[in-house]
């Protein structure tokens, strides 16, 4: 019997990375975690794509923070120190950096996985996950760590399997991606291509094809096997991410970067500051950890949200410019994500030009299967079902009205 066996258990919703980072930082203090997962494995949003975790926000290398929150880097990640921006004319910027600018690791249930390594370091040290059981109450408090509320962008794309070499590339055209961008990630023999976007939810299938063209004639893209994914991601900057003993972490209390939606870092992070607030038994010092670490960066990324979706093709392609013309990339980076005054002196103008994608009207087709309407509108109804019947104990977080939303 272990240690543990007695104890009263933390509970945390969700086994993404934000709840087995919480649940880790848990059972290394030799406690016990119990997280309910509804699905029957980690990482089902996911189908084996590839995502980066970016490495700009800090001074520190992003996997040796994670080593510092118990989180050993025992998952595929590549790191890449460069990389190919095409501007919306097709012209081609290449930017390259000393330290890696991110990581790119592969996600879903499949081995090698971030989700894999991150349940199997869980499960090495002891914590339980509770498959195949959707939790909706939480009477004697934890965390909640279920992923996106809602839909303030889209992202759809084809995993597939290919000859070429490796190479990470990004497109700025709202021709492919509407306020966003369209990426090839290409990585050991598989890939990934994509179109992310924060406007024009519905016409999901245009900009992907769009995008797949234009890598194919940009960057010889060429696909084997290829599988259709597509995903939602909420940002926002909450108010509080507690009520009560119950706080929220990850994509669930809207922790995204909400300029171009890298969530992985933040999240794990989030996580690990509220399974410590819990461990302390101060879960009211959460909000003020979170914002000390990430307040900053969250509102920094809701300006650069608002700056970005005003540039259209002209500002893009003189973004480019400047981050090709930089000595290293990973620092012009850090600079823009960096939350110096002259950028938070905007947010007061971001926070009322920045509005929420829930707003938007229903899709006026019934029967639409696009991922706007799959992610964002099928879970708000459920969640509203979920709230007036169960106790409100897993009520969100509620946003500051101005939430990182799209302008759209
Ligand atoms: C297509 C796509 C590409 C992305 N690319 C990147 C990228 O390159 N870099 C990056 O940093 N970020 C990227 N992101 C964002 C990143 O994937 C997320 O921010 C991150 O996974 C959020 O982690 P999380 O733990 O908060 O939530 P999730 O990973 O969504 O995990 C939440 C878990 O909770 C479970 N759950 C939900 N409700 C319940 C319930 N009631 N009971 C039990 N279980 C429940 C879900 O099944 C899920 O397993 C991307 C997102 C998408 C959709």
């Amino acid at each position: 019997m272990s240690d543990t066996a007695g104890r009263q258990p933390f509970h945390i919703v969700g086994a993404g990375p934000a709840g087995l980072a919480a649940a880790l930082t848990i059972a290394r203090a030799g406690e016990r975690a119990i997280v309910y997962e509804q699905r029957s494995d980690v990482g089902g949003r996911f189908h084996g794509d590839l995502q980066g975790i970016e490495n700009w926000t800090t001074r520190a290398d992003a996997l040796e923070e994670l080593q510092t929150l118990g989180i050993s880097p025992r998952f595929d990640a590549r790191p890449f120190r460069e990389g190919v921006f095409f501007d919306p004319a097709g012209k081609e910027y290449r930017y390259s950096s000393c330290d890696p600018l991110f990581y790119i690791v592969r996600r879903g249930p499949i081995a090698g996985t971030l989700d894999s390594a991150l349940k199997q370091q869980a499960l090495d040290a002891g914590v339980e996950i509770r498959f195949g059981q959707p939790c909706s109450r939480l009477p004697q408090g934890g965390i909640v760590a279920g992923g996106p509320r809602g839909a303030d962008v889209i992202a759809v794309g084809y995993v597939f399997e290919t000859d070429r070499a490796d190479g990470v590339y990004a497109a700025l055209s709202d021709r492919l991606a509407p306020k966003g961008y369209a990426y090839l990630l290409i990585c050991g023999g598989r890939g990934t291509v994509a179109s992310c976007f924060f406007e024009d939810f519905h016409n999901e299938r245009l900009y992907l094809e769009r995008a797949v063209e234009f890598f194919r004639g940009k960057a010889g893209l060429s696909m084997r096997n290829a599988v259709r994914f597509g995903g939602a991601g909420n940002a926002m900057v909450p108010k509080t991410a507690r009520q009560g003993s119950i706080l929220f972490v990850g994509e669930a209390a809207g922790f995204q970067d909400a300029l171009w939606g890298f969530g992985i870092r933040i999240g794990m992070l989030s996580g690990h500051l509220a399974a410590r607030a819990l461990l302390e038994r101060r879960p009211e010092s959460y909000d003020r950890e979170w914002r000390a670490r990430l307040g900053g960066l969250l509102r920094t990324s809701i300006v650069n949200r608002y700056a970005f979706a005003r540039m259209g093709d002209r500002g893009y392609a003189r973004l480019m410019r400047g981050i090709a013309h930089c000595r290293d990339a990973r620092q012009w980076l850090a600079g823009h994500y960096a939350p110096g005054w002259s950028k938070l002196a905007l947010l007061p103008i971001a926070r009322r030009a920045v509005r929420s994608s829930r707003a938007a009207p229903a899709c006026p087709d019934p029967g639409c299967d696009c991922t706007w309407c799959r992610a964002s509108h099928a879970p708000v109804r459920e969640a509203t079902v979920a709230l007036r019947h169960s106790q409100r104990d897993l009520l969100p977080a509620s946003p500051e009205p101005l939430s990182a939303r799209n302008p759209g």
